[in-house]
């Protein structure tokens, strides 16, 4: 028999990067609908799934910043292509037959539901996937943090991070072939050695609600059911 899930209720975070599959710019359908499967899996496992999708896909407030413009409209420039991710993992799941619901922090009453604790509570133990978008809502922070923020709300035993890689590295693998991957690293070590895994923010957020943080490959198939269950490749960030 296949082994269960070591968790009850879990959040799993995506970037807006990984929805772009082999494509420069926007959503991979074939993306969407891979993910929405696995994360139909976990359902299926037991698993209550709350899920906070990234923007970088399509905007990112600091690109305005960058060239000189106005870093609070470039953000919420940004929390609205949250909003578009969510809306193409809502509609994922919902051809899947996964029962889900988007609940924004920002209010957006004509396409989705307002965020509150309660009704994503509600959602969630209905067995429902609960999409969180629009980050926190405010401007100068990111959906790492948005999604730190929710795991604490929700009660939520781990945060996952989806990332290009299986795990934390001591530098980018990518450039540096001498980087040595973690299987467990403490939040302190995170903060204090600059590991590039999520801001600052969100990791001190997690480390004072007592919530792991799982960083694992949202690219490589079956990952993140693999590692719901205790044996797929991960780095755990914790005490
Ligand atoms: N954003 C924001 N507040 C939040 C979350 C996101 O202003 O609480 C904006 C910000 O401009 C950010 C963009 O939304 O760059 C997309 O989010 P993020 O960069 O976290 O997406 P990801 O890198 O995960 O795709």
């Amino acid at each position: 028999m296949a082994a269960p899930a070591l968790y009850r209720r879990v959040l799993l975070k995506v970037s807006g990067e990984a929805l772009l599959g082999s494509q420069p710019f926007g959503i991979d359908e074939a993306v969407i609908d891979r993910i929405a499967r696995e994360i139909g899996e976990a359902v299926a496992l037991g698993v209550e799934v709350g899920l906070v999708v990234g923007g970088g896909n399509i905007f990112r407030g600091m690109s305005i910043a960058k060239a000189g413009g106005n870093r609070v409209a470039g953000d919420h420039m940004g929390m609205l292509a949250t909003v578009m991710n969510a809306i193409g993992l809502h509609e994922g799941l919902e051809r899947r037959g996964i029962s889900s619901r988007i609940f924004s922090a920002v209010p957006m009453p004509t396409i989705c539901e307002t965020f509150s604790q309660q009704r994503a509570e509600r959602a969630l133990k209905r067995g429902r996937v609960a999409i969180f978008a629009g980050g926190t809502g405010n401007p100068f922070f990111t959906t790492d943090s948005g999604a730190a923020l929710r795991a604490a709300e929700m009660g939520c035993d781990a945060l996952f991070k989806g990332t290009n890689v299986d795990g934390v590295y001591s530098a980018d693998p990518k450039k540096d072939p001498n980087a040595v991957r973690f299987d467990r690293v403490s939040y302190k070590e995170v903060l204090s050695l600059g590991l590039q895994v999520m801001d600052a923010a969100a990791v001190a957020l997690a480390r004072d609600n007592h919530i792991p943080l799982i960083v694992f490959s949202i690219k490589e198939p079956g990952a993140f059911v693999d590692v719901l269950r205790g044996h797929g490749r991960a780095t755990i960030i914790a005490d």
